[in-house]
């Protein structure tokens, strides 16, 4: 078989433009276009001016600067300087910024100052596909996964270890200060380096101290990420930060394909998921403008004061119970029979469990109901229901126990186990697209509420993404077709044009986006 012509000198004739390098379908069109419709408000919004200052040095248009951003986490390139280098070498970078080449400070500096209003723009991807109808909110499924932080599992300290360590820094920069001053230089005017990293340690040892002071309950620190704790994930231990997600599927007849939204994005410090369900749906609500009825959570969030609160929102939580063997003793508290006359619970075996006192466990207080010992002791379920001989069965109801067992009644419905099973299929893919197509297996920022910057800017990301699958599904043909003709024509017009004009007026022509900028209004 001969081979190809291989000639790395070659010229062009007719030089291509660098819109025509660009496919019609490619999703740096798509973040251009949704780039290019954000309106000055939003942009205020960003904090950003977008009518440029009329003094100084030309700067590099926003555009340009949050279009490489986007397109970055898109593709799983996060890091200022991978932005840099790809700015110089990848075709779709080029085409974003117009073939200009702005440096990682340049990008940097434009990601630190606005990546905290940046949320807005995660916003903005969740009201557009609610407005076009692309989402499904019936159902929205909830989930944690844990991304490791930036930050060592071997600088992860206890208290006697920090103080171990604070007890070596002080001999080591003691000693290292003995030999600085016994070298009597007097034109030293700098510390030492092991001196000044000595002393940097020791103010970071201080400093965590301190914050294990001021926080009950934690007990280890990290000296890299003060805020990224240990915490079990499928890969063993990791130090880092627990990403809370809400999404909803798309409604698939709309948009032709199968995927999922992002509709609420949290990051926290805290394995448990218990104390996060009510602030998702609060924050799924808030983006999409509407109450999604069903919500499906994994047992990691139910707790007895969830389901009390998801009926009082009027929002139905399908949710399975860590101790699901638990509840099918035929002694489980829920077989006892509340008679609200003489405000006792029957055992079944008939014998009546009279309230008793009102303890306080874990902050909450609960009505503890006992039954007479003597009978439990005879009882022939004594051992299964009870082994306590002196005090006999008791149980405890809590503030909620109403709603948790109302709620234990649907689970046990064949509705509700066939609409949990969507959970995994809502929610899982969303984890798995996020770690190992867009590549986040760590985040870079350190810091919790960077950490939650950056998460923000990953579920605009993966939301624009899920919106470019859609357009180029076919959801949008008619549309599309009518305007890809327009840009074969404008191809053929060009290669007209480029033999009446000087080839640097090529770059003038506007690329013909095959996306309508109104698609993407501000909420
Ligand atoms: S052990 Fe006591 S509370 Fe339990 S079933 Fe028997 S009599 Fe009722």
């Amino acid at each position: 078989m001969p081979f190809r012509e291989l000639n790395r000198q070659q010229i062009w004739m007719l030089p291509p433009t660098l819109d025509e390098l660009i496919p019609n379908d490619h999703p740096a069109r798509f973040i251009a276009a949704f780039v290019d419709s954000l309106d000055k408000s939003f942009w205020d919004k960003l904090g950003i001016g977008i009518d440029g200052e009329p003094l100084g040095a030309p700067a590099y248009h926003p555009r340009a600067l949050l279009g490489v951003w986007l397109y970055g986490f898109m593709t799983s390139t996060r890091s200022s300087r991978k932005l840099e280098t790809a700015c110089r070498d990848q075709i779709p970078y080029l085409w974003l910024t117009g073939w200009q080449r702005p440096d990682h400070n340049t990008l940097w500096r434009f990601y630190k100052e606005h990546r905290k209003n940046m949320r807005h723009l995660f916003k903005l991807t969740v009201r557009t596909a609610v407005k076009l109808d692309l989402v499904d909110l019936a159902v929205q499924a909830i989930d944690g996964t844990k991304i490791a932080g930036n930050a060592s599992r071997d600088r992860t300290y206890d208290r006697k270890g920090l103080k171990r360590l604070l007890e070596r820094t002080d001999k080591a920069i003691n000693e290292l200060e003995q030999d600085n001053n016994a070298g009597n230089d007097a034109f030293f005017v700098h510390l030492p380096e092991k001196l000044r990293k000595a002393k940097y340690l020791r103010n970071q040892v201080k400093e965590a101290l301190d914050q294990l002071a001021d926080k009950d309950g934690q007990k280890r620190i990290n000296l890299t990420d003060n805020d990224a704790v240990f915490m079990k994930s499928r890969q063993g231990i990791v130090t880092g930060y627990n990403m809370e997600s809400v999404a909803s599927p798309l409604k698939t007849n709309k948009t032709k394909t199968s995927g999922m939204l992002l509709t609420g994005l949290n990051v926290v410090s805290e394995q448990d998921d218990h104390y996060q369900l009510i602030p998702m749906l609060k924050q799924s609500e808030e983006m999409t403008g509407k109450l999604v009825e069903i919500t499906l959570a994994d047992a990691g969030y139910h707790s007895g004061a969830n389901p009390a609160i998801c009926e009082q929102r009027k929002q139905m939580i399908i949710m399975p119970e860590s101790q699901e063997q638990r509840l099918k003793s035929p002694y489980h508290k829920d077989n006892f029979i509340y008679n609200s006359h003489t405000d006792c619970y029957g055992c079944p075996k008939n014998q009546s469990l009279r309230y008793m006192e009102t303890r306080t466990i874990a902050n909450k207080e609960v009505r503890v109901y006992g039954g007479l010992s003597a009978v439990c002791r005879k009882c022939p379920a004594f051992g299964k229901c009870t082994k306590n001989r002196y005090r006999g069965r008791e149980i405890l109801i809590g503030q909620h126990d109403e709603e948790l067992r109302r709620h234990r009644t649907r689970m046990l419905t064949e509705k509700a186990k066939i609409i949990y099973k969507r959970r995994k299929e809502i929610i899982e893919p969303a984890f798995g697209i996020i770690k190992e197509q867009m590549g986040v297996r760590r985040f870079l920022l350190r810091g919790l509420d960077n950490v939650k910057n950056e998460a923000e800017t990953l579920a605009t990301a993966f939301n624009l993404r899920t919106l470019c699958t859609i357009f180029n599904s076919g959801a949008f043909e008619k549309r599309r077709l009518l305007i890809v003709s327009m840009s074969e024509i404008g191809i053929i017009v060009r290669n007209l044009f480029v033999f009446l004009c000087i080839s640097r007026n090529i770059n003038k022509m506007k690329g013909f986006s095959f996306i309508p900028t109104t698609l993407f209004e501000s909420y």
